[in-house]
């Protein structure tokens, strides 16, 4: 073999090897690209809770971030770790254990919005003695952490019980926090009452798309144990839910929002929608999510206003109005037009859906030029009736036929209560 026949014979082969590699990984960083293009049209680019930051001077681009986000929001892009999907991360934090050169750290908020985050020491307790707080309004959004924190929080509120309060405790939310609390508290042998606003346990689960694939680690539930899970549908887990309370007898009380806590000696009176409870502590297990938005607009009592789609099947044959301009509303709205023999409108008060995701606005660019949906931008409902409702159109009043309304107007945050009731909150902007 001569030495150009022996050079081609090994070469081309680590030439080829070298192509082939370059071209999938800039087809990659190619697709990282777009997505973070893809969310700074959509006005996606704020992180809801804990989410990484990349140090670009210790990121050698080893990549192991990316595989390792269960919730597949990061890319590489120039040889960095980049955050392309911000919207989706929900701090699982796996991204920091896979990383091999400390290159991220979590933080909460960023420059541009900041995340209260209530001050509560290590027990759970906040600066008001007797009140507490447990999962993900405390900060950290997850199942297993706020499984975890739930259990721990009873722990330290079993120390204060007091035979003068006829309750040890009221634990407010469902989720799994609050339903760990809940266990916690039955294990215990307390007195104690578990208020939920939804019809349904499970919190933010119970909102999940249908079949998500929920990500979560081994659990210790009090009463139960250890629990084994990792990767579990949603209807799954709403199942063992279920069934856990079921088994314990737990009593929830559904459909009661908690609507103040005042101080009454050295315990509470937490007021709901439904009674007043005298306790000796509070455990607030409401998650970050807030209560939905109202329209506070006569007939928004009516049973035919919800606040979340559950079934577009039961919407067939009916005028149904869709209320907000986020994603949430316009997916309800695409897929209740669906149906077979509905009509589909969607009041929004805004001038354009600016904050959704560009398939989201193409869908409904289709759905609107097929006559399948109407929007109505610049518009605010006044009043809702059995048969009808009326809408103020860019200063125009109407009225139209209508069946079913469902309000996606986004949610009140539970912060400005919490400072009422003397909880201190710090803003945190990006900070640890
Ligand atoms: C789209 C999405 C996907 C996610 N995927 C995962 C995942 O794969 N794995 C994972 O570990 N985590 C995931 N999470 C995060 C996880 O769902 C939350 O961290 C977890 O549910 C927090 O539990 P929580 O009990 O603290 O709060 P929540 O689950 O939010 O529950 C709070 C409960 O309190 C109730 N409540 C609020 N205010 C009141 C009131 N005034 N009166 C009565 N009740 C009230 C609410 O109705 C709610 O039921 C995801 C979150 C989202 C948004």
């Amino acid at each position: 073999m001569t030495d150009t026949t022996a050079m081609l014979v090994y070469l081309v082969p680590l030439a080829l090897v070298l192509f082939f590699y370059l071209r999938r990984h800039r087809k990659k960083e190619q697709r990282h690209v777009s997505q973070l293009e893809e969310a700074v049209q959509s006005g996606l680019t704020e992180p809801a809770s804990l989410h990484p930051v990349f140090d670009p001077n210790r990121c050698i681009g080893s990549g192991a971030c990316v595989p390792a986000c269960p919730e597949r929001a990061i890319g590489l892009i120039k040889g960095k770790g980049h955050l392309v999907k911000p919207a989706v991360c929900i701090g699982h934090g796996a991204c920091m254990a896979a990383c091999p050169h400390d290159a991220i750290t979590l933080v909460f908020g960023t420059a541009k919005r900041g995340m209260d985050i209530p001050q509560v020491n290590p027990s759970f307790e906040t600066n008001v003695p007797g009140i507490f707080i447990a999962g993900e309004l405390g900060g950290m959004g997850l199942i297993r952490k706020a499984v975890e924190q739930g259990r721990q929080a009873m722990e330290s509120i079993r120390k204060r019980q007091d035979r003068k309060f006829p309750l040890d405790v009221v634990i407010i939310g469902a989720g799994p926090a609050g339903l760990a609390a809940s266990l916690g508290a039955l294990q215990h042998k307390l007195r104690f009452l578990t208020v939920e606003q939804e019809d349904s346990l499970g919190g933010t689960v119970y909102h999940y798309p249908r079949n998500k694939i929920v990500m979560t680690a081994p659990m210790q539930l009090p009463v139960l144990g250890k629990v084994k899970m990792s990767e579990i549908s949603k209807e799954a887990l709403m199942q063992f839910w279920q069934d856990v309370v079921k088994k314990t007898g737990l009593k929830i009380n559904f459909s009661e929002r908690m609507e103040s806590i005042a101080r009454n000696g050295d315990g509470f009176t937490v007021k709901t929608s439904r009674a007043s409870y005298r306790a000796k502590s509070v455990l607030l297990a409401i998650g970050r999510r807030g209560t939905p938005r109202k329209l506070e607009v006569p007939g928004e009592d009516l049973p035919k206003v919800v606040y979340r789609l559950i079934d577009p099947g039961q919407y067939r044959n009916q005028h149904v109005l869709i209320v907000g301009g986020g994603d949430s509303a316009l997916e309800a709205a695409l897929a209740i037009a669906d149906e077979p023999g509905t009509t589909v409108m969607i009041s929004y008060r805004g001038e354009a859906f600016g904050r959704v995701k560009e398939k989201n606005r193409q869908r409904l660019r289709e759905a609107e030029s097929k006559g399948r949906i109407k929007v109505l931008l610049q518009s605010n409902v006044k009043k809702i009736e059995l048969q009808k409702l009326t809408l103020d159109h860019a200063g125009k009043m109407m009225e139209v036929r209508n069946d079913a309304v469902i309000v996606n107007a986004g949610g009140v945050l539970p912060t400005p209560f919490l400072k009422e009731i003397g909880i201190l909150v710090e803003t945190k902007y990006g900070t640890v």
